[in-house]
């Protein structure tokens, strides 16, 4: 089994997410005591949101390089950002080190293309959702439309993010107000929506909606583990 990498903290109720199912799906697939040989680090978020809302992505980026670099001296084989927003600094982190990078947005892309569709929802912080590192990744890579809320609705759905999911804070109300923006991208076309940031797996499950979920938490987690053990 080779050892992964978390990049995690972004925030840690998401990471918590990652190690349960890294964890399960390991001994689901091994059985016995079997769980996944891996490395977790964990940012303090404060820090790491203060520098986005700053437009501080170098400074962000030298946390991100110098925590993968720990990671990698650490014995880890492979990185897993755990967060959609933190893969903008992807190119800046996978020059620094010398192990791969598995992508969230082509593990989440590679799912929607296998399910055969071509236009999809897309939530996530107002980074994921409005900036090319993401959006247009699934575009340019991915041959896919890519349909996203309008701003006023983008706010809500960032405002959640931050002021609730991050904080541990799951509401009905903002469950409800998430299930009319996601109505509204499928009356617009969307076949499925992406749950693009690693938190919204908190607030929506597949018993509240009859629309197709793409739960990049689940994905990438679920990648980490062929990935870790593909020999
Ligand atoms: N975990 C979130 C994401 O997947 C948001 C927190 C962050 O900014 O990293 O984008």
């Amino acid at each position: 089994m080779k050892t992964i990498g978390l990049l995690g903290g972004m925030s840690w109720e998401s990471s918590l997410e990652y190690y349960r199912i890294i964890n399960e799906e390991v001994k689901r697939r091994l059985g016995g005591l079997h769980s996944a040989q891996c490395l977790l680090w964990s940012f303090d978020f404060a820090e790491i949101e203060a520098l986005q809302m700053a437009g501080n992505w170098d400074g962000a980026a030298q946390k991100m390089v110098a925590a993968a670099q720990s990671l990698e001296r650490g014995g880890a084989e492979g990185i897993v950002i755990c967060t959609n927003t933190m893969h903008k600094l992807v190119p800046q982190v996978q020059t620094a080190i010398n192990i791969p990078i598995l992508h969230i947005a082509d593990t989440t892309a590679e799912k929607i293309c296998a399910d055969g569709l071509t236009t999809i929802g897309l939530l996530g912080t107002r980074f994921t959702m409005e900036q090319d590192f993401y959006k247009g990744r699934l575009i340019d890579n991915f041959g896919l439309k890519v349909i996203t809320p309008n701003d006023a609705d983008r706010k809500i759905i960032h405002d959640v993010i931050y002021d609730e999911l991050c904080l541990g804070s799951v509401r009905d109300d903002s469950r409800e107000k998430y299930l009319r923006i996601m109505d509204d991208l499928t009356a617009q076309g969307a076949q499925g929506v992406i749950l693009g940031c690693t938190e919204i797996t908190m607030l929506i499950k597949p018993e509240h909606t009859s629309i197709r979920l793409y739960d990049t938490t689940l994905l990438h987690a679920l990648a980490a583990v062929d990935w870790a053990l593909k020999a």
